[in-house]
């Protein structure tokens, strides 16, 4: 398929792989972990990479190759690495592009298991990094040292849903040699293409939007052929690959992705304009409203504020755990992204083991909440959260 004339919406139903001999209209689920050669020649070939195909299920396997080709279309990336799961995704990146000695320069708004990831183990191998504001661009020039290999930042970030300037520290990045990486788990291509904005890397957790229906994990790197090729020489030798049974439900998660994340967003901004008008709020952080610090920003970026709304209930941890103690429908989990909505008190939660000053410092305070907006009816939703406010 000639990928570059179709539209989004085309591209998440049809690009990636070609039937096989049966001819299945759907994407076939290819469950085996090695695969045969002709010949020991044709074997030999394969292992020196002489001949391309199909090894061994570490290497490659054509579900998880057609999962990889329909999410680099998505993204406009010349090349996609599927991963286990989107901290492996992160992982990859580190090991594969950085070394003993490299630093990087990271929003300070990250994931609470990539700041682990940062802190306890790329440090432990030497690479140190220093933590930014999200949103202003002056400290990310200000924090880059000689040795500064990747900037890292998440956008909208989680759970405040700070935007970050892609363009912006792209040309940062760029005017100091280093590689921007940008998780895009929260937007997914749908409504943000990093890429065209400067990223060098894309990052998912393919377990929230693309799969949709909190079913599997999974995550991607996605960039110029060059520079995955470190990374995925890293998951090849040791192992956080995608399988081939969580790639195919991806597959099917991407066509239907444009219609989700449409829904999840209109979804998403109704509740939150209804949470401004609720007396024990304090504040609505969702960057489709007009009171988001950064609206303007988001609506130029992304297509639509997205479907994650953080709230701060007035009273502290204690009114929050009783809002989230009395609802009745939603999912009581750290997970979203689903076509159920979920809700989550991340300082206890998803940022419960970094500090108490790096959490103040990243704004998550006890009376915050987050919501990954489902596909339920929104009255519903606010009935269901009525309750405990
Ligand atoms: C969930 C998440 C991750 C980690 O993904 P897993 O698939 O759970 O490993 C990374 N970044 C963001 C923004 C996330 O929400």
């Amino acid at each position: 398929m000639a990928e570059e004339s179709y539209q989004l919406e085309t591209l998440a139903v049809r690009a990636g792989g070609a039937p096989s001999q049966f001819h299945e209209h759907s994407e076939a689920l290819f469950l085996t972990s090695s695969f045969t050669f002709d010949s020991a020649e044709q074997a030999a070939k394969r292992f020196i990479g002489e001949e391309p195909g199909n090894i061994y299920a570490r290497f490659t396997n054509p579900t998880v190759t057609m999962f990889e080709e329909r999410l680099a279309a998505l993204e406009g990336a010349e090349q996609c690495v599927a991963t286990s799961s989107g901290m492996a995704a992160i992982l990859a990146t580190g090991m594969g592009l950085l070394k003993a000695g490299d630093h990087i320069v990271a929003s300070r708004s990250l994931f609470g298991a990539t700041i682990n990831t940062f802190n306890n183990y790329f440090k432990k191998f030497g690479v140190e990094t220093t933590y930014v504001s999200a949103t202003d661009v002056a400290e990310w020039q200000a924090a880059v040292k000689p040795n500064t290999k990747l900037f890292f930042l998440e956008t909208p970030s989680n759970p405040l849903t700070e935007i970050s300037d892609i363009a912006a520290i792209a040309a940062v990045a760029k005017s100091c040699g280093a590689l921007l990486a940008v998780d895009n788990c929260f937007c997914t291509p749908i409504l943000q293409r990093p890429l065209d904005l400067g990223a060098d890397i894309v990052i998912h957790s393919a377990t929230k939007y693309i799969d949709g229906q909190g079913r599997v994990l999974g995550g991607a790197v996605l960039g110029s052929k060059k520079l995955m090729e470190p990374v995925y020489g890293f998951l090849r030798t040791t192992g956080p690959t995608m399988s081939a049974f969580n790639a195919w439900v991806f597959l099917k998660g991407l066509e239907t992705l444009k219609l989700r994340m449409d829904a999840h967003s209109a979804n998403a901004l109704q509740l939150a304009q209804w949470l401004e008008k609720q007396p024990n709020v304090a504040r609505v952080f969702y960057p489709g409203l007009p009171s988001h610090p950064q609206h303007a920003l988001a609506m130029k970026q992304q297509k639509t504020g997205g479907g994650i709304v953080a709230f701060e209930v007035k009273g502290g941890k204690a009114a929050a755990w009783r809002v989230i103690d009395n609802t009745k429908m939603l999912s009581i989990t750290a997970n979203l992204g689903d076509t159920k909505t979920t809700i989550t008190h991340p300082a206890t939660t998803t940022h419960a083991r970094i500090t108490p000053e790096a959490r103040a410092a990243a704004g998550i305070s006890d009376g915050l909440i987050r919501v990954g907006v489902g596909l339920e009816a929104v009255v519903d939703i606010e009935n269901d959260l009525a309750r405990g406010l």
